[in-house]
């Protein structure tokens, strides 16, 4: 028997697999994220670039501050997957996939890497690499990014701006048109689109009830505690996720049995 070696997992398993299910799972998961997570930065430091470059003095500085972490983030993830991918090859009998990008060649050797003793240590370090990269995107300038503008203009063309909100106040703009949008207006527009996503199951009740859907918190967990509400995901790091739909069908299923009874 081998114990899973991501801290603090310690999950048997068979001879010589060295992370259980659930963590190569997770490293699934994460690598599969990471293209998009490092879409999203360099978009953020090529805009805080616009931004900083024409703003003032001072802000400028600022932005420029901001903008090292956001790709000191960046760059660190790069090098982890370079990194963690030359560890492997060194470790890999086959010789097919020498020439591929780290994070494609990562992709395709899970079943490598369970087998390894550094599992752990590599699942541990890519989900921190990227957990910095999310963050440095979303705390980059205290706004809320509140997805792509919805303005579309006479000739039917759909405006590539993104809508941002500033967390002490309800008002959002969009970054290109800079159209006026009422956050909770986009936030209710929002989860009916997100409809089908997943979120932890706190985030899932505060968007329904912005939606006005008559839902708690506590009577969500509880449903959890009974087994009418089951995690369709997990996050990176384990936090059970739900959808908005999920919660609402299981509520209106209290509903109904509450008024049969
Ligand atoms: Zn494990
Ligand atoms: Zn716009």
């Amino acid at each position: 028997m081998t114990t899973c070696t991501y801290h603090r997992c310690d999950t048997p398993n068979p001879d010589g697999i060295t992370l259980c299910h659930a963590d190569a799972q997770r490293l699934r998961d994460i690598l599969g994220w990471i293209p998009d997570a490092l879409n999203t930065i360099t978009d953020t430091v090529a805009r805080m670039d616009r931004t900083g470059s024409d703003g003032g003095s001072s802000s400028g500085d600022h932005a420029e501050a901001v903008n090292v972490d956001a790709l000191d983030a960046k760059i660190d993830l790069e090098e982890k997957l370079g990194t963690w991918a030359r560890m492997l090859l060194d470790d890999d009998p086959s010789e097919d996939l020498r020439n591929v990008a780290p994070l494609t060649y990562l992709t395709l050797s899970i079943d490598l890497i369970r087998t390894v003793d550094y599992a752990g240590d590599l699942l541990d370090e890519l989900s921190e690499a990227l957990r910095k990269v999310t963050r440095a995107a979303d705390t980059q300038t205290g706004t809320i990014q509140l997805g792509p503008c919805l303005n579309v203009d006479d000739d039917g063309n759909h405006c590539h701006g993104r809508i941002q909100s500033r967390r002490d106040n309800n008002g959002a703009r969009c970054t290109e048109c800079r159209a006026n949008y009422d956050a909770t207006e986009v936030t209710q527009y929002r989860i009916s689109e997100s409809w089908h996503r997943t979120a932890p199951l706190s985030t899932v009740v505060k968007a329904l009830r912005l939606a006005e859907v008559p839902v708690t918190i506590h009577a969500a967990k509880q449903w959890v505690k009974r087994g009418h509400l089951e995690p369709l995901a997990h996050a990176i790091d384990g936090t059970a996720l739900y959808t908005a739909k999920q919660v609402d069908d299981v509520r209106r299923g209290v509903t109904r049995n509450r008024r049969a009874a």
